[in-house]
């Protein structure tokens, strides 16, 4: 009999003074978990029911899509880091350790390196394909930041998945799996949520989605419109690719950014660049800025782009040169996209506000779709690879896009052939040819859904957990445990109930309002209260949703009122 006396939840009344946000300070005062170090927690009986809850959510989901589970080493050795290139690109997030014979050790922040090592000597054939394999682990990764108790931590849960293909096609059909998978879970959580673009579209054209809980005070930015359309800011958050000519040795070569974030990050990289800025790469960023790729004849060199990086009038992404050219009033909008490598656009531009015509007869104050740049006008202008900000157009449908916060709970992501091909993971095709395995990753943060829940769904006496993963369904209140008629009572109803819901029975010497309290807080969906009314045969069942309770028949059916 689950014990309310014995169980191991030490609740707390103050609220601990490093906490910021409510879902941290519930999670901490209803003895679900405690702090050990900065972003590294432990799970009290009540988080790690909660956890499991998830999990299994999680692990039934992938299981329903064909993925198999798996359990990977958290140590890594650094060589595979190495290979991919990724030791020295991950940066400081990355935990680096050493053996005793001082050789390096990371302790895994991802494991895409370490899922093509396991998987390329031994998947050979395109008739093994496709094939996705998943994990339930600890990840660690050194936030520089860590903060929100669970949502930020250094060492946390994740559930990732990692699939293996031979055509773009199959990791289409995979990718969408998944994409689904998460919804379901989503679903069967019962968040609020929203599934947001996210791919980075300076880094590459691959695909990602991520999953949001809606919660205001999330660390994401979403955007979005009643259309349907979502986005996250952190798409805007990418390397720059340019393309620069040394002028001594006339040599021409492509440079990226650090991650630029913010127009200084940008303006800093202008600066420290001695090269001569042939092509470049603008965008819009979080800050409003935009930047356009420029080349023949609107060449821009360092000082004129810092310039342009200053002028406000370039909100709408037509440099001065290109405005009086072509009298363009407002710019350029629309969906375009950029690939990274030769630097092309591979959307469609809209124009608006033109005053002179360009080519193609082209009219005044018209709004054009679907106009391409290279067949329908001469100049090469890449800008604003995203307009997602608040009052911005709709990508979509043009209205404005509004704003909200949220939680990234989980990410899909297309990569490609990336991790395959820097780690030689070949198979063999139908043709009988060697190919790089093309991959997808999917990644969800199980310990951080434990707080994205709180945040989203709680109240002022406390967690409001759904039932499928309320750390127990229902408690189980006497008034008194002076009256032997009511203690009696209550562990009949206890084994009336265990086998068929999670039941927690609060057996503490303690007054009815302090047990209403303490259940309230850790967010159990129903009580059941044993008082008065029992010579009457009935009890008093209180949701946590509600105001009022009811008096049910002991021999009722619980399941109509959870
Ligand atoms: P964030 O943008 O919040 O830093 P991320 O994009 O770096 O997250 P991914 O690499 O996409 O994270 O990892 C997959 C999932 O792991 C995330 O969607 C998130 O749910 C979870 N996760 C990532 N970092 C943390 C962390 N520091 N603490 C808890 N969960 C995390
Ligand atoms: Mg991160
Ligand atoms: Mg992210
Ligand atoms: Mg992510």
């Amino acid at each position: 009999m689950m014990r309310m006396s014995k169980y191991y939840a030490p609740t707390l009344k103050e609220v601990p003074n490093d906490v910021e946000i409510k879902s941290h300070e519930l999670l901490i005062r209803g003895g679900f978990i405690r702090k050990t170090a900065s972003g590294v927690y432990t799970y009290l009986p009540l988080g790690t029911k909660v956890l499991k809850k998830i999990e299994n959510i999680v692990r039934e989901e992938m299981e329903k899509i064909g993925s198999q589970e798996i359990l990977m080493p958290i140590i890594q050795p650094a060589e595979i880091w190495q290979q991919s290139g990724r030791w020295d690109d991950y940066g400081p997030e990355m935990m680096k350790l050493k053996d005793r014979h001082n050789r390096d050790f990371t302790l895994g922040p991802t494991h895409e390196e370490m899922i093509t090592t396991i998987v390329k000597n031994e998947l050979r054939s395109y008739k093994q394909l496709p094939i996705s394999l998943f994990q339930i682990a600890n990840k660690y990764r050194d936030e520089i930041r860590p903060r929100f108790g669970v949502l930020r931590a250094r060492e946390f849960i994740m559930k990732d998945a990692y699939s293996f293909h031979n055509s773009e096609e199959s990791l289409d059909e995979t990718y969408e799996d998944f994409y689904r998978a998460y919804e379901n879970i989503l679903k069967r959580l019962g968040v609020d949520y929203r599934v947001v673009e996210a791919d980075t579209g300076a880094i590459g054209g691959n695909k990602s989605h991520e999953f949001q809980v809606l919660a205001e005070y999330g660390e994401s930015t979403i955007y979005y419109c009643d259309c349907g359309y979502y986005a996250t800011d952190e798409k805007a958050e990418s390397k720059l690719t340019f393309e620069v000519e040394n002028e001594e040795e006339k040599e021409i070569k492509k440079v990226s950014t650090p991650d630029v974030k913010t127009i200084d990050d940008v303006a800093n990289f202008l600066n420290s660049s001695k090269e001569k800025i042939i092509k470049s790469l603008l965008f819009k960023g979080r800050d409003g800025w935009v930047l356009a790729l420029i080349r023949g004849d609107y060449d821009l060199n360092i000082a004129k782009l810092r310039g342009l990086l200053k002028d406000q009038t370039l909100e709408m992404g037509a440099p001065e040169e290109i405005k009086a050219e072509f009298g363009v009033e407002t710019g350029f909008i629309g969906p375009v996209g950029i690939k990274k490598d030769n630097l092309k656009i591979v959307g469609d531009l809209s124009i608006k506000g033109i005053k002179n015509g360009i080519t193609g007869g082209m009219e005044k104050d018209t709004h054009y779709v679907n106009v391409n740049l290279n067949r329908d006008f001469n100049v090469d202008i890449f800008a604003d690879i995203r307009m997602v900000k608040k009052g911005e157009p709709c990508p979509k449908c043009g209205k404005p896009l509004k704003e909200a916060k949220g939680i990234e709970v989980g990410q899909v992501f297309k990569l490609g052939t990336k991790y395959s091909e820097k780690l030689n993971a070949y198979y063999t095709d139908e043709d009988g040819r060697s190919k790089p395995f093309i991959m997808g990753c999917y990644g969800w943060g199980v310990s951080r859904t434990l707080g994205a829940i709180v945040e989203q769904l709680h109240d002022d006496y406390g967690m409001l957990w759904p039932r499928s993963i309320a750390p127990f369904e229902i408690v189980i209140i006497p008034v008194s445990m002076k009256k032997p008629e009511l203690v009696e009572k209550a562990e009949e109803i206890y084994n009336l109930l265990k086998d068929k819901y999670d039941v927690l029975y609060d057996d503490r010497d303690a007054s009815p309002g302090f047990k209403f309290k303490d259940a309230d807080l850790i967010g159990i969906p129903m009580k059941v209260v044993l008082g008065k009314k029992m010579k009457d045969g009935k009890v008093e069942v209180k949701l946590r949703y509600e105001k009022n309770a009811e008096e049910v028949e002991i021999t009722e059916s619980f399941d109509k009122l959870l």
